[in-house]
């Protein structure tokens, strides 16, 4: 479904990524696992034409995308939630959510939407009209992942979701992402730095360091493997 192939991108002379290549399928959950600064956003940054390739390819059913606006991108069906959530802090929950719905063409099930992911994050339905800024860290990455499900998303791109918030919040949020990605069959691409949640919860995962991708395999096999468990899960 969604294709890179031989992705450089560069900041300036800095080159970010070193030809990587990954695949996700229809219907996966697939993990990017690695340190800080492997990369792993500038992966995302890069899939939805915020810092476009210098060379390689990216296609998404098909279609080549790494020409593309980040607006067509969005539109259609590629949508990120990026670190550090990004919510309109003075905006209600509401507001946020609806402003998640910018691009769609089909304003009539757009309640149908919010009540879905009311029905997903109870404690936003109870926040419904309180200002974005002010609501806790795991509410906020909560209304940032469900802003992103207004947009209707093929592909969900998350961001390090877990970043900053409590254990007992981090399985909340990864239950409800695979909750997502069966009840709305929507492929997700999950960038973490928690290796052993993010693993746990994958169907593939691919380990990144210093702008390549070293590693690939299923998320169990990546579990057990020795590398993986002394570099990343403290084993
Ligand atoms: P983290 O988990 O800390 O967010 P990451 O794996 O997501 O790390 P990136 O943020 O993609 O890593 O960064 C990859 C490399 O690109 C790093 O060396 C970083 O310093 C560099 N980089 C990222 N953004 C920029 C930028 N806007 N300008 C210049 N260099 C950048």
């Amino acid at each position: 479904m969604l294709e890179l192939r031989n992705v450089d991108t560069y900041y300036g002379n800095i080159q970010a990524l070193k030809g990587i290549s990954i695949d996700v399928n229809e219907g996966e959950i697939v993990t990017l696992i690695g340190a800080n600064g492997a990369g792993k956003s500038t992966t995302l940054m890069t899939i939805c034409g915020v810092t476009p390739p210098r060379s390689g390819e990216i296609s998404f059913k098909g279609t080549p995308i790494h020409k593309m606006s980040t607006e067509k991108i969005v539109a259609m069906g590629l949508v990120q939630v990026p670190e550090g959530r990004r919510i309109f802090p003075t905006m209600s929950v509401l507001e946020n959510l609806e402003m998640g719905t910018f691009l769609r063409r089909d304003k009539s099930d757009i309640q149908k939407d919010i009540d879905y992911v009311f029905d997903l994050f109870p404690i936003l339905a109870q926040r419904r009209s309180q200002m974005g800024g002010t609501l806790s860290g795991g509410e906020q990455q909560m209304l940032a992942i469900s802003r992103a499900l207004m947009a209707r998303p093929r592909v969900l791109l998350l961001d390090e979701p877990s970043l900053g918030l409590a254990p007992l919040i981090i399985k909340q949020i990864f239950e409800i992402i695979k909750k997502i990605n069966q009840e709305q069959k929507t492929t997700v691409f999950l960038v973490e730095q928690n290796a052993n949640q993010a693993l746990k919860l994958a169907d593939r995962g691919y380990v990144m360091e210093n702008g390549h991708i070293t590693l690939t395999d299923t998320a169990a096999n990546l579990l057990d493997n020795e590398q993986v468990k002394s570099a990343y899960l403290g084993l």
